[in-house]
């Protein structure tokens, strides 16, 4: 894979890599907090001993290395967003090296196109999504999802959960269920149609924080070197 060089900041700076360790020193992390699930990933975050943020204002992406986009109603979020110049600044935060991580619905608002629908989106992750493609909220369900490098399956919830039709040749398959893409990954985006904070399993947030702690430079080389059955492999 062609590595990821680090992306100029606005006014030409470079972001260092920042670690974890102590407060001021990990990642800096926020959580999208407009609207959904973004309080029980704030939690899981800081069992596992970060400290995110709950973001409110587009202005406060620029004080950020990593951003959850959680699940919720993408509609009723894109309408919140409206507000402020969201759009602009999530695309810039990307720009800039900035590791994003949606679920269910984020994964929809990142997305680059909606299946049979036009909706909006930021369409950074090249992926098309299908909403609701399991039905309606009483065909909501939890299952296990097969993501090898993660280790065992991982039990996760599906709620009036999208779909993804097809992944562009970027996107990594990091995880199925019943053989289909359910998470994904490109380059420094994190897309999971299910909510990985309901079940209780907290690895997919320490895998996203180890990326987010690669600051703008990650290529992930230790998770891509174990996918190819060699080096290390991602310890969580
Ligand atoms: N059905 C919702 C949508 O289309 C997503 C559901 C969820 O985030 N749990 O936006």
């Amino acid at each position: 894979m062609v590595s990821h060089p680090a992306a100029p900041r606005p006014g030409g700076r470079r972001r260092a890599p920042r670690h974890a360790g102590g407060a001021g020193s990990g990642p800096r992390l926020g959580v999208l907090a407009l609207q959904g699930d973004f309080a029980a990933h704030a939690a899981v975050l800081k069992r596992i001993g970060a400290q995110p943020e709950e973001i409110r204002h587009a202005a406060d992406l620029s004080a950020l290395d990593a951003l959850i986009i959680p699940g919720g109603e993408s509609t009723t979020l894109i309408n919140l967003m409206r507000d402020e110049p969201w759009f602009e600044l999530l695309r810039r935060f990307h720009r800039r090296g900035g590791a994003l991580f949606g679920t269910c619905a984020g994964a929809i608002l990142l997305a680059r196109r909606i299946h049979g629908r036009s909706q909006a989106s930021l369409g950074l992750l090249d992926a098309t999504i299908e909403r609701n493609a399991y039905g309606r909220q009483i065909d909501s369900f939890e299952r296990h999802v097969d993501a090898p490098s993660l280790g065992t399956p991982l039990l996760a919830a599906f709620i009036r959960a999208p779909r993804f039709r097809a992944v562009g040749p970027d996107v990594e398959v990091l995880g199925r269920c019943d053989g289909e893409p359910v998470l994904v990954r490109q380059q420094r985006i994190v897309a999971a149609t299910f909510h990985p904070e309901l079940t209780g399993d907290d690895r997919l947030h320490r895998f996203f924080v180890k990326l987010a702690e690669g600051g703008c430079d990650a290529d992930l080389p230790e998770w891509q070197a174990r996918a190819a059955g060699g080096g290390p492999g991602l310890r969580f």
